[in-house]
């Protein structure tokens, strides 16, 4: 079956009434565009999982804390189409800005401590946008299961926070990171990298998994093998915003590392930031 847009709530409600109905399995995989394999990897495993597949696009501007970034999130919706009709997406929802953020909007989720740490630290507010997109989506497509990549590692800690206080019926499915065979993870944003940018970007996937490899080998003091990852990604020519390795569930940072901690980093180059994690002893 192809793809076909919904552009409204209504829309969707129609579109899925049948499937309810039914007591088919719907599952949702929320995106902003601009479309990889890395989401591909989640239409695949919501395939797998679901008789009916829902994907959204939408560029939320409640999370993007910098206008420039917002401006220049890339949009390339005939093929993104192209893609989820080709990965079995059953319905796409792409709403109107005007239609999730009406005159007169004034609600926000605030998922509190989870969500101002890390990214919720150097992005202010970002979180809060995330949540209550991803809320409001869900509350739309109502589906049985939502899938998130865990290259987002935080945002699905956010999400499943959320989904869990405010009761939301939906289980939140995480969906290993894609990677390019260098290792870069794959991400919308590295499309703005040039050809000398996006061969130094490495160095972050690189920086990760020689830390999993030192820790495999033994050493286990989180700042020695933070500090060493540090390193290598500076030696490349990145501002690093944060390397850090936690609890997996709270994000509190370690001492000493023990198996199924992850380490996030987070670190720009020419104006583009870039995110990565991995589960150490994994
Ligand atoms: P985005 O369009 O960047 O908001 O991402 C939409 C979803 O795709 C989020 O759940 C992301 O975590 C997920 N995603 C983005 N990049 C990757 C990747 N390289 N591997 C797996 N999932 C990803």
């Amino acid at each position: 079956m192809s793809a076909i847009s919904a552009l409204t709530p209504a829309d969707v409600t129609s579109a899925l009434r049948p499937h309810r109905t039914a007591s088919r399995r719907i599952g949702f995989v929320p995106t902003m565009g601009a479309l990889h394999d890395g989401h591909r990897a989640l239409f695949d495993r919501a395939r797998t999982e679901c008789d009916v597949v829902v994907a959204s696009i939408f560029v939320n501007p409640m999370q993007f804390e910098n206008p420039d970034d917002l401006a220049r999130y890339p949009a390339t919706l005939s093929a993104d189409l192209e893609i989820c009709a080709s990965a079995g997406v059953d319905l796409v929802y792409r709403p109107a800005a005007s239609t999730m953020y009406p005159v007169g909007f004034d609600s926000r989720v605030d998922v509190g401590r989870i969500g101002r740490v890390l990214e919720g630290r150097s992005r202010a507010g970002h979180y809060d946008g995330v949540a209550t997109v991803v809320a409001k989506l869900l509350n739309v497509v109502r589906p049985d299961r939502a899938y998130f990549g865990q290259k987002d590692y935080q945002q699905i800690l956010v999400v499943a926070r959320m989904v869990l206080d405010l009761e939301i019926g939906v289980d939140i499915i995480t969906v290993p990171t894609v990677r390019e065979t260098d290792g870069l993870a794959l991400s919308s944003r590295n499309t703005r990298l040039d050809a000398n940018a996006r061969a130094r970007a490495v160095a972050i996937s690189r920086a990760i998994a020689v830390t999993a490899t030192r820790f495999a080998h033994g050493t286990t003091g989180a700042r020695e093998l933070s500090n060493e990852a540090i390193e290598t990604i500076e030696a490349a020519g990145l501002d690093v915003d944060y390397v850090t390795i936690t609890d997996p569930a709270t994000l509190e940072p370690r001492e000493t590392v023990r198996a199924g901690d992850v380490i996030l980093v987070a670190a720009t180059i020419d104006g583009v930031r870039l995110i990565d994690n991995a589960i150490l002893g994994a």
